[in-house]
């Protein structure tokens, strides 16, 4: 990790522990962290998971890839080094609203392992969630739901996720869900019942 470029700060602790936070909620907070191609289902699983918490009284918020470059990363594009800070910065803000007691949702490409890495780091073990939405790039470019691929293939866009630029899948995910084997609902489903048996959901 870098340091910080101020000298003259320390970190304030809270007086409220983030287990009192968690015992007045009625349960823990985590990170559930979506990754895989543009595509591949992170907005629309990440929507459903989110809302079947929510229902169920859970403190959720979705932080989400085209939402936060229009304000917190507006300065970012898409080379690596971008993207990287863009991650970073999702991580740091993440991990806010882990200490503030949600249940927050990321779905982001986040294409880089080290980089996903580093954020799973920022927190204790068993609160970063890794969600791999798994498809087949062919099914991505059919579904296409921004016409994204097409301008891609068309040289529209530089840097695209899986056409000119990598996709590092995920080597130990918390959770893999294939997105191109199962309908929406069934991918909920599944992902809620991951949940519980890692224990971010109460049975
Ligand atoms: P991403 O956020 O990864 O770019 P989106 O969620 O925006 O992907 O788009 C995925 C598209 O695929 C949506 O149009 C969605 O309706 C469709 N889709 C089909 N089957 C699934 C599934 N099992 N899970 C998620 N999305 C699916």
């Amino acid at each position: 990790m870098h340091a910080p470029k101020s000298r003259n700060i320390t970190w304030s602790h809270s007086a409220i522990k983030r287990s009192e936070r968690a015992e007045r909620n009625g349960h823990r907070s985590a990170i559930l962290w979506f990754t895989g191609l543009s595509g591949s289902g992170k907005s629309t699983l990440s929507r459903h998971v989110e809302k079947a918490l929510f229902e169920r009284g859970f403190h959720t918020y979705i932080l989400d890839g085209d939402n936060v470059r229009f304000g917190l990363c507006r300065d970012l594009g898409f080379s690596p080094e971008s993207r990287t800070e863009n991650i970073r910065r999702i991580g740091e803000v993440a991990k806010l609203m882990l200490d503030a007691g949600v249940i927050v949702l990321t779905a982001f490409i986040s294409p880089y392992r080290t980089d996903r890495d580093v954020n799973r780091e920022l927190v204790e073990d068993g609160d970063f969630i890794e969600i791999y939405t798994k498809c087949a790039l062919k099914t991505c470019e059919d579904r296409d739901p921004k016409g994204l691929y097409k301008k891609a293939r068309a040289g529209e866009i530089e840097n695209f996720t899986g056409i000119s630029a990598p996709y590092e899948e995920p080597l130990h995910p918390e959770i893999v869900i294939e997105t191109d084997a199962h309908d929406v609902d069934r991918c909920v489903e599944r992902i809620i019942a991951e949940l519980t048996r890692l224990g971010i959901v109460p049975a």
